[in-house]
């Protein structure tokens, strides 16, 4: 399977890709965690991105797309990917399209996660990101066993700076000047396929499976 996940922050992408990719062993490929990881160690793709991310802004399209560009040379592509996060501005799904037409490979769909500015605020707003291995906590809807250390790893939990109220509410405004666009380039190419993002994690995955059973991926 070869999936875009597009929506607002807080529609649930980046933990659907995580059970998804698991389920049918493809990669998971987050230009947001690329983007972490970059900034963590401070490396030049990560001083470059910095700024962009802490106030809420995208980084510019041509360091994003390298970024893509490089991942879909990883050998694990070939058992299939989930894009998360990417592309998020028109000159991203042009390039996308040029960086897969090189590699001979097309996307199946794009999952659009339709979701309200209010439930993306309450996930973002209340949202725990495990330091070390990366995995999503929710302060109220999905808590940790002990507070504030991950279940997983014992890794340290903590808030993202752009997850803090002001930077979230630039994502959004961001999201609807630069992204939303993309639902419209989809739906004309006939690639979109929508689900709620609304709905709790277990019901999201349950029709995204019956959707990838339905189109046989
Ligand atoms: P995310 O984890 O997907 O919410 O991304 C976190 C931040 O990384 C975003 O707010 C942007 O600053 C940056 N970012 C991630 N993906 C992209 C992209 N495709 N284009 C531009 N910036 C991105």
């Amino acid at each position: 399977m070869r999936l875009i996940f597009l929506g607002p922050p807080g529609a649930g992408k980046g933990t659907q890709a995580k059970v998804i990719a698991q389920l049918f062993t493809a990669a998971h490929l987050s230009t947001g965690e690329i983007l972490r990881e970059a900034v963590k160690n401070n490396t030049e793709v990560g001083k470059r991105a910095k700024s962009y991310m802490d106030k809420g802004e995208l980084v510019p399209d041509e360091v994003v797309i390298k970024i893509v560009a490089e991942s879909l040379a990883r050998p694990d592509i070939a058992r299939g990917f989930i894009l998360d996060g990417f592309p998020r501005t028109e000159q991203q799904a042009i390039a996308l399209d040029g960086e897969l037409a090189k590699i001979s490979l097309a996307i199946d769909a794009v999952i659009y996660f339709d979701t309200s500015a209010e439930v993306s605020i309450r996930r973002l707003s209340g949202r725990r990101v495990c330091r070390k291995c990366g995995a999503n906590y929710h302060i109220a809807s999905m808590k940790s066993r002990q507070e504030g250390v991950c279940d997983i790893c014992a890794g340290e939990l903590y808030q993202r700076d752009d997850d803090k109220e002001a930077t979230v509410k630039n994502r959004l405004v961001v999201y609807e000047r630069q992204t939303a666009a993309l639902i419209e380039y989809y739906k004309n190419k006939g690639m979109l396929e929508t689900v709620s993002g609304d709905l709790d994690v277990d019901a999201v995955r349950d029709h995204l499976t019956a959707l990838f059973k339905a189109k046989r991926l």
